[in-house]
């Protein structure tokens, strides 16, 4: 029992150390990539599912590696907000998308994630103050993503952010709402004008009423307070059939498109306009 017991110490060690170098790793592989430009903003659409219409793109970094390929958000995003990088790498994606935003018809909005790091920093309304200006983009056109984890703690550096930025027009959205520790609270206490809906969601609408009741639910309270709900993940014709019949005023997904890079979302606003 002995031999057991050491041999799995050992064995967690050994898991934890490769864990840590892995993170160390992708540390000085993110700091150089934000030199050398291997970062990109890529766009998906979202789309309004009565006229079909591009309402709104939402900005998503992609990193591809000269080596090692294309690394996922998921895995380098934690890494960034752990090591505060998270806030050149955040004003940076603001900035681009903020400038791309600037080619689209004015009636096509430009939305992007913004970490609790990045919200509670000192100065953080001054980064999407700055990536406006330079870009001389309308502040009514840019809509900032949170999620629930924000929110949990009432932070004044978070209300005061959300406050300034709404007086000069900006919009927020809940991110991946039934994932976290969802409350109504939140709702009620921060301007949103979207809520959307985790992806986890709409996926096991066809399995379990109950998930397609919750949507109703929340679709409802949303059109009672003004608040547009967005479907995450629609990935195919039932799911944007059902979604649609819940009540939700929008949807993104592969079903539509996935994230493109600036020239092809161009296209597809041109596409829709030409039609
Ligand atoms: P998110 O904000 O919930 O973004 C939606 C994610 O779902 C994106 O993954 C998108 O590509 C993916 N997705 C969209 N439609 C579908 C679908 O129909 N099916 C499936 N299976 N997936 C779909 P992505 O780009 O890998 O980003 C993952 C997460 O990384 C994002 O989740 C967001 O939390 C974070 N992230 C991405 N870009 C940024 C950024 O610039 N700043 C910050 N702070 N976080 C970012
Ligand atoms: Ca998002
Ligand atoms: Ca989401
Ligand atoms: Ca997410």
């Amino acid at each position: 029992a002995k031999s057991k017991g050491r041999a799995q110490t050992c064995f967690f060690d050994h898991a934890m150390t490769r864990q840590m170098a892995k993170r160390r790793e992708i540390e000085a592989d993110l700091r150089k990539a934000l030199k050398q430009n291997e970062l990109s903003v890529f766009f998906q659409p979202i789309v309004d599912l009565e006229s079909g219409r591009i309402k709104t793109f939402e900005a998503l970094v992609r990193w591809f590696h000269p080596e090692k390929g294309e690394i996922s958000p998921a895995e380098f995003i934690p890494v960034a907000e752990e090591t505060g990088m998270i806030l050149t790498l955040g004003n940076w994606v603001t900035a681009q998308a903020a400038k791309v935003a600037m080619t689209w018809p004015a009636d096509v909005n430009v939305a992007v994630n913004l970490s609790p790091l990045q919200i509670r920093a000192p100065g953080a309304s001054l980064g999407i103050k700055n990536a406006l200006q330079a870009a001389q983009l309308d502040p009514r056109r840019l809509e900032i993503e949170v999620t629930e984890t924000l929110l949990i703690e009432d932070n004044h550096a978070t209300t005061l952010f959300i406050s300034e930025l709404s007086e000069l027009g900006v919009k927020f959205a809940l991110d991946d709402f039934g994932t976290g520790f969802s409350s109504l609270s939140y709702i009620n206490t921060f301007p949103f004008s979207k809520i959307k809906v985790d992806r986890s969601f709409v996926s096991s609408m066809q399995v379990g009423r109950r998930s397609e009741a919750i949507i109703r639910a929340v679709a409802e309270m949303g059109s009672t307070l003004g608040m547009e709900i967005v479907a995450e993940g629609v990935e195919d014709i039932e799911q944007l059939q059902a979604v649609r019949a819940a009540g939700c005023t929008l949807g993104q997904g592969y079903y539509f498109s996935r994230a493109v890079p600036d020239h092809l979302a161009a296209i597809l606003l041109s596409k829709e306009r030409d039609s």
